[in-house]
């Protein structure tokens, strides 16, 4: 599933193709891709919207648009949003079509269709529920401190929990645990004040090479449930310490790299590096 890093490449490299560009309007051929307000209605309400500012929150693209709305877009598992020609094959998968102005479309495409999209007044009634931002002041150790405090919940699975930090997913939270040293399976609770920091600055830092690599590509060629606007895969797969590593030699020790589930999520690391 496309994480912060992956999402954040999407918003860098959709800006200059969407900036002031106008929709026209739009053909919903899955209504359940459009959460707010309704594939009956989205059509109306996005035709002559113009792009006007890109953002990102946690997981959320937020394409601000020129009437003070915003078009929020969650590409949960398998989502892609790009721009094509006029003239580009809509396939099965293509479930919103979205004409603009200089002649292309804004597609969103989903084979396994959990992702939606948002047009809203008030982005907040949508993103309430997020916590910190990872890379940004507001994710302070202390803060981040105060969340684990008393849980017995693992702590991977609280690195999921969108309300304890946003954006971070399967993939970097593997990442950020064995550069920390922490077992996944730790209760959140058990961890010293140390580990807390250290766990911190991991994050921010898995997170910021994931960007510099412009996000993870996961899967056979073609079937890529990330890969960028323009269609090129991401880099970060490459620098993988543990996730999806089962078997091969944990590159700090040597010891084969462990699989456990969590959460029904898999999870990845040395069982001697990791505390
Ligand atoms: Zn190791």
């Amino acid at each position: 599933m496309p994480e912060l890093p992956e999402v954040e490449t999407y918003v860098r490299e959709l800006a200059p193709e969407l900036a002031g560009r106008q929709v026209l309007g739009a053909r919903v051929n899955w209504s359940r891709t459009i959460a707010t307000p309704d594939a009956e209605h989205f059509p109306g309400l996005i035709a002559g919207q113009r792009f006007v500012t890109f953002g990102r929150r946690g997981k959320y693209m937020l394409l601000g648009l020129a009437s003070g709305m915003t078009l929020i877009v969650h590409l949960r598992m398998t989502g892609h949003l790009r721009v094509e020609a006029g003239d580009a094959v809509i396939d099965q998968h293509t479930h919103v079509v979205m004409p603009l102005d200089d002649g292309r479309l804004l597609l969103f495409q989903d084979s396994r269709k959990f992702g939606r999209i948002w047009l809203v007044p008030d982005a907040e009634v949508v993103l309430a529920r997020l916590g910190p931002e990872p890379l940004e002041d507001s994710f302070t150790v202390d803060g981040f401190g105060l969340r684990l405090n008393g849980r017995s919940a693992s702590i991977k699975t609280l690195l999921l929990d969108q309300s304890i930090v946003a954006g971070v997913g399967n993939i970097y939270a593997d990442e950020a645990l064995f550069r920390a040293g922490i077992l996944p399976a730790r209760a959140a609770g058990t961890l010293e004040a140390g580990e807390v920091a250290a766990l911190h600055a991991a994050i921010r830092a898995v997170l910021e090479e994931g960007i510099a690599k412009a996000g993870s590509s996961l899967g056979k060629s073609g079937l890529q449930n990330y890969v960028r606007p323009g269609g090129e895969l991401g880099g970060f797969q490459d620098e993988f310490k543990v996730f999806r590593r089962t078997g091969l030699p944990c590159p700090v020790c040597g010891t084969p790299v462990e699989r456990i589930v969590l959460g029904q999520r898999s999870t990845h690391f040395c069982p001697v590096c990791q505390r």
